[in-house]
């Protein structure tokens, strides 16, 4: 088939109706799929035919969409998930168990950082951080005979820090494992991580993707270009025989292009049970369809409030990749050209008192704990997301006391702009 650009698989990929059937995406509302024989129900058991069997597994209208989204990554499979937060864990643990360690960039979403550092240690697996601009040598020496994956995301949620993909993946595949890249932020549409040599790529599809503020959800996608059988000493979950499915070996069978995702749902999916609702599966395919349409616009309004706030003498200091006043305009002009999203995070002068003032007096950006949809909203994390951590903490984190994490809709940038001025104006 034709390979299509961005717009067009946005629209066009993933359900593809034959003659006299619906135009849209059908919600295929079932929990099983029926069959006219036990022969033919048992090779889906045994991972020999292609088919539906129950919907904690596989539903087609979640397929459909895992496809298209698939197709605008530059991927071979993919996989929804209930939410990012499974999405990232599912990534991991497929390839990450007791007694195994994982590289992984300090500056990411802190559900990521809570789910390594806390819950995943707690099930064996262990996390060395390093930050997102650390040196050559600096990575090298995170490695460990042990370690299964590198993980880092494209633009980290909230500290904006750009990820330097190239470097992480050629590292990684020095080391024979895999670059796993949480593109959340980004999206396909600004940045394709495999074409800078990642291997696998999450999503929480809450935000930019579904892009209303209407549903939960996440996805893995596989780039299909990492050889486990190459480094089969070290990742035996895919190239040595499963006994919980007639020993079947994931990456004999689907080869690179299907095992990683195979294997993923068939043990996660399966135990785990982290499945999302064809009706989500349904609303996140009508936000995909816009996505491009959307992400320009969202960073164009983003690029115009970041630098008004740059050029107001009530804010201490913006934070934004598209400003070329930052730390990672760089690495921003590189992998994220078209632009990079809609967050900003900014400080208020006067800390932690002026920035609740400020956002008290907003009326178009609501306080929420959201980024990435189409309703501009605030957050200031040192009194809501942060609340547990000192003004010492918070600092060292990336996230000072007077930071204000400003995600910008889709409204008209003016009316947004006037709002932002007359909240400024009350402080
Ligand atoms: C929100 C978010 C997550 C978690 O996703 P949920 O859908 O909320 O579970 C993971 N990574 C990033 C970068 C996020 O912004």
């Amino acid at each position: 088939m034709k390979k299509h650009r961005m717009e067009t698989i946005a629209i066009q990929g993933g359900y593809n109706p034959g003659n006299g059937e619906p135009r849209q995406l059908p919600i295929y509302q079932s929990t099983t799929f029926k069959y006219d024989t036990s022969a033919e129900m048992a090779k889906l058991f045994d991972l020999e035919s292609d088919g539906y069997m129950y919907s904690r597994l596989a539903n087609p209208t979640c397929d459909f969409v895992a496809k298209k989204i698939a197709a605008m990554e530059g991927g071979t499979s993919a996989m929804l998930t209930s939410s990012g937060q499974a999405a990232n864990f599912f990534a991991v643990f497929n390839i990450a168990g007791n007694g195994d360690h994982v590289v992984a960039s300090s500056s990411i979403y802190g559900g990521t950082f809570n789910l390594f550092a806390v819950t995943m240690a707690r099930m064996g697996v262990e996390f060395t951080f390093v930050a997102p601009d650390c040196s050559e040598e600096e990575l090298e020496a995170a490695f460990q005979p042990n370690t299964k994956a590198v993980f880092g995301e494209t633009i980290a949620n909230p500290a904006l820090t750009v990820f330097d993909i190239e470097t992480f993946a050629k590292k990684a595949h020095e080391h024979g494992v895999p670059l796993i890249v949480d593109n959340t932020f980004a999206t396909p549409v600004n940045c394709r991580p495999f074409e800078w040599g990642a291997d696998i790529v999450t999503h929480s599809t809450t935000k930019y993707m579904e892009g209303h503020a209407a549903t939960i959800g996440g996805v893995i996608v596989d780039s299909g270009k990492f050889d486990w059988m190459a480094h089969a000493d070290k990742f035996p979950g895919l190239t040595t025989p499963d006994d919980s499915y007639h020993g079947v070996v994931y990456a004999e069978r689907f080869g690179k292009e299907g095992a990683f995702i195979t294997k993923c749902v068939a043990q996660l999916m399966r135990d785990f049970g982290s499945t999302p609702a064809p009706q989500n599966a349904y609303l996140l395919n009508l936000g995909l369809e816009s996505l491009p349409v959307r992400m320009e616009r969202h960073c164009s309004n983003a690029q115009k409030m970041a630098e008004f706030l740059e050029a107001h003498d009530k804010v201490a200091w913006v934070n934004y990749p598209g400003l070329p006043s930052n730390k990672y305009y760089e690495k921003a002009q590189k992998y994220l050209p078209n632009g990079s999203c809609g967050v900003i995070s900014f400080g208020v002068k006067g800390g932690r008192a002026a920035a609740e003032e400020f956002m008290a007096h907003l009326t178009l950006g609501n306080i929420e704990t959201h980024v990435a949809d189409s309703h501009t909203c605030c957050l200031h994390p040192a009194s809501s997301t942060h609340r547990q951590m000192t003004d010492e903490q918070l600092e060292a984190a990336g996230v000072p006391a007077d930071l204000v994490r400003l995600s910008i809709g889709l409204e008209n940038i003016d009316d947004l702009i006037e709002d932002v001025t007359n909240a400024l104006a009350q402080i």
